[in-house]
């Protein structure tokens, strides 16, 4: 779905280990560069692809991915992205969160208590797969850390906004020129309404609340979650709402 001149949210069908959903990376771009936020779940190159051939941007013009965080279904095809392209890929992400994705640390969430939780339930085809992607969790370098604040000189500039919670280093971004917040996990749309932080999924729900304050100072018309999709009504009002809640 097109949201405003070079960007695009995209929509990718899941299937994970709660269940089948929707994920939304964002991708934008200008004359010079083609980013693109998260990287979806293992295996989803292809989608990936195919969701930037709709919005006619070349796949071989990707040349960088911002990762908000190190979760699974956001780093899950990015070792796939960076190997297909053509050309060098540039990762970023918040220092925090890099030796997670470079594989130095185990993922925080894929650990070996939370796999037997979950895979009591699923059947035994999933509970398979998951083994196996818990014992070989998707791992890339990161060429570039960012930090609080820091403005990327790219598509009319996107700042970054540390809000640590759902991960110690998790990122929002905030597109300057079209006023859209690219929430990450820090947010969720669900039924025409946007929420805080999944405590569920949340490795420190008290701080994850905390950094809602943070999102207030930021002029913001739009919101993609990248679970739930896109929010735009008062959506700056709704954030001082879910923040003073959060104190
Ligand atoms: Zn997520």
């Amino acid at each position: 779905m097109r949201l405003a001149d070079g960007v695009e949210v995209l929509e990718l069908p899941m299937r994970s280990f709660s269940g089948r959903s929707i994920i939304h990376p964002t991708l934008t771009w200008d004359d010079d560069t083609v980013v693109l936020v998260d990287a979806g779940f293992p295996g989803q190159l292809q989608p990936i692809r195919d969701a930037l051939a709709r919005a006619d941007v070349s796949f071989d013009r990707l040349d960088k991915v911002i990762i908000t965080h190190q979760d699974i279904d956001h780093i899950g095809s990015l070792p796939d992205i960076v190997r297909a392209s053509s050309h060098y890929v540039e990762v970023l992400c918040h220092e925090e969160e890099g030796p997670y994705i470079e594989g130095r640390k185990p993922l925080i969430k894929m650990n070996l208590e939370r796999l037997s939780k979950m895979s009591g339930s699923l059947p035994e085809e999933q509970r398979q797969q998951m083994e196996a992607l818990f014992a070989n969790p998707p791992k890339a370098s990161v060429t570039t850390t960012v930090a609080d604040g820091e403005v990327l000189p790219y598509c009319g500039g996107i700042t970054v906004i540390y809000t640590p919670g759902h991960t110690p280093g998790h990122i929002c971004l905030y597109l300057n020129q079209s006023k859209i917040l690219v929430s990450g996990d820090a947010l969720v749309a669900a039924d025409g309404e946007l929420r805080g932080p999944n405590p569920q999924s949340a490795y420190d729900i008290d701080t994850a609340l905390k950094s809602l304050k943070k999102l207030t100072q930021y002029d913001i018309e739009t919101v993609i979650c990248y679970h739930g999709g896109v929010y735009k009504d008062s959506a700056n009002k709704r954030l001082a709402e879910l923040a003073s809640d959060a104190r």
